[in-house]
């Protein structure tokens, strides 16, 4: 069932926050600067940025925002990328503090090598049937990924230490992890999948863009 006029939390800390903002709008979908914990409530879900986790680790305890969070992303849709997916997951290493911990995936950090060995790839995403373009930035790599998590988006050759078919997208029910950088490119499609289909929430300006994908799916 969709919510009709959802409000969607954009945890703006630090980091990319308003790329993914300016991409939840041009989803006709209410987008709210989440800084603190009153800017949860109300929100149907939440996008996690990507930024650097561990300067987002210490402003969640400084905002107060780590149990508010904690109790958000239990049972609201979210969607983490990059760093959003670090704080989501077990935890790389070099972290100030524990991360949630509510995805059951292993990551290792900076997994690429520094700023300068950043990319772009190739992604096959199989909710859109289709490969988009990812923006890969001081990002992590899935290096274990739990049972009950199922894989949405894998590279589509191999790239530094990662194989062709490595894992780069996660979803375990209403959560998302992503290592790339979906909000970078012009390309609105897992957004729209992530408000969509995870979060049930209805998108006004946005159908188009998941029924065009459907639509030629369906043609091949
Ligand atoms: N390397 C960063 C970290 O460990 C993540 C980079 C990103 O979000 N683009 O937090």
């Amino acid at each position: 069932m969709n919510v009709a006029h959802p409000r969607v939390g954009v945890l703006s800390l630090q980091g990319d926050f308003a790329c993914h903002r300016a991409t939840v709008e041009a989803l006709g979908v209410e987008a709210v600067r989440v800084t603190l914990p009153r800017d949860l409530a109300g929100c149907d879900a939440l996008v996690m940025p990507g930024g650097e986790s561990t300067t987002m680790l210490r402003l969640l305890q400084v905002a107060g925002l780590r149990a508010p969070l904690e109790a958000f992303v239990r049972e609201k849709p979210v969607l983490g990328t990059c760093a959003g997916v670090i704080l989501l997951g077990r935890g790389g290493g070099g972290l100030p503090a524990a991360a949630l911990g509510v995805l059951d995936v292993a990551v290792e950090r900076n997994a690429y090598g520094r700023q300068i060995d950043s990319f772009t790839a190739s992604i096959d995403v199989t909710p859109l049937g289709r490969p988009m373009q990812g923006v890969f930035i001081r990002a992590p790599r899935l290096t274990a990924v739990g049972a009950g998590v199922e894989v949405i988006a894998r590279l589509t050759a191999a790239h530094g230490p990662a194989p062709a078919g490595e894992p780069v997208g996660v979803r375990a029910g209403h959560i998302v992890g992503l290592c790339f950088h979906p909000e970078l490119t012009h390309d609105a499609a897992l957004h729209a999948w992530f408000l969509h289909d995870v979060a049930g929430l209805a998108l006004p300006g946005g159908t188009a863009a998941l029924t065009r994908e459907r639509a030629s799916r369906a043609r091949e």
